[in-house]
């Protein structure tokens, strides 16, 4: 089995890689992985093993047509996690978001299909649903994304339909809500304020702080991401949920007592412009046709996470280029 990863250098991708590389999936412990990422600043080339014999490291671009021809031709499967991630960024410039996000996914979509590449997985996020005030999306509910992010992976994931529907593309589409672990870039809500709040810096809380998300350990999703790859139905979306709800002013008194910090450190700043107020999953079609259940509970897996950033301040304070360089 030859899998190619794109965006294998970020959060959640390389915590899929190095699960592959550790033999955590059975009947994968021999794959090769073949990583496709840009590193950006939210790349990090030390996120995988500087060296292993099942990886192998390519600096590249989901938009280069060329470079994805090269590199196909061989590969049974493409996960596809690549993505310009930060909403906040998308408000700022979202020009970036639909090149890689729309584009590259289409280029790389075509590139599948012209190599003849049998099984694509495409990561996309509960956030192309909306905001929902009560009750839980199905995979059925309409499109409604608000952000320039959300509206890029939603595009993102009608391409994926008609590359499905047009030309019989064995691709599945996987939703999840908010991931959280280890590896995390520190620009996104967990890992900075464990990082600020470690400093003994405030925290900027946006709004009153009532936005609702459900949170999922990054280890539930990429077991997720693995079921539908091995069992996943061609041309099907997947919703992949953590089950466990909270509002941000609860996540962040977590993490207040997790890190030793006091309330004074939460700072309330302007609200995100067109902030979603909640976001959350019905998952029972992947938990019933392909037997998902997530599996770490979130104060736990919260408390792992504040232990990994107190015991690896190297790994958030270099600087991405220093990082990339260091490579
Ligand atoms: P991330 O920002 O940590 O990592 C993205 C990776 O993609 C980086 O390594 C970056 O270098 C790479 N990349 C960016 N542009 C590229 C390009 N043009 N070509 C090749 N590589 C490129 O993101 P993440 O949090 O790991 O998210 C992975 C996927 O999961 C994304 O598709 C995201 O939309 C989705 N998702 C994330 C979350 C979450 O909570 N983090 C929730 C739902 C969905």
């Amino acid at each position: 089995m030859r899998l190619l990863v794109t965006g294998g250098a970020g959060f959640i991708g390389s915590a899929y890689v190095r699960t592959v590389l550790a033999g955590g999936y059975a009947g994968y412990e021999d794959a090769s992985v073949t990583v496709l990422d840009k590193l950006t600043y939210a790349g990090n080339r030390a996120n995988l093993p500087e060296r292993h014999e099942q990886l192998d490291f390519v600096e590249g671009d989901v938009c280069d047509t060329d470079l994805l021809r090269q590199l196909l031709p061989g590969h049974d499967a493409v996960v596809h996690f690549a993505a310009e991630s930060h909403v906040d960024r998308s408000i700022a410039d979202p020009s970036a978001f639909v090149r890689t996000n729309v584009v590259g996914t289409q280029t790389l979509l075509e590139a599948c299909l012209r190599t003849g590449v049998e099984r694509v997985v495409h990561i996309s996020t509960d956030e192309v649903y909306g905001s929902i005030a009560s009750g839980a999306w199905t995979e059925e509910w309409p499109l409604a994304p608000n952000s320039p992010y959300a509206a890029s992976k939603a595009s993102s994931d009608l391409l994926v339909r008609a590359y499905a529907r047009t030309h019989g593309l064995d691709v599945s589409v996987t939703r999840c809500s908010n991931n959280y672990g280890t590896h995390q870039h520190p620009e996104k809500l967990i890992p900075l304020f464990v990082t600020r709040l470690l400093r003994g810096e405030t925290v900027p809380l946006y709004g009153d702080g009532s936005n609702v998300r459900e949170w999922l350990h990054v280890s539930d999703h990429c077991a997720a991401v693995q079921l539908v790859l091995t069992r996943g139905r061609a041309g099907e979306v997947y919703n992949v949920g953590g089950g466990t709800e909270h509002t941000n002013r609860q996540v962040t008194d977590l993490l207040l007592r997790l890190c030793g910090a006091s309330p004074g450190q939460v700072r309330y700043v302007t609200d995100r412009k067109g902030h979603d107020l909640r976001y959350a999953l019905d998952d029972s079609k992947i938990r019933d046709e392909l037997g998902y259940a997530p599996r770490v509970p979130f104060e736990e897996g919260l408390a792992d996470v504040v232990d990994w950033y107190r015991a690896n301040p190297d790994w958030w304070q270099a600087p991405s280029a220093v990082r990339k360089a260091a490579a």
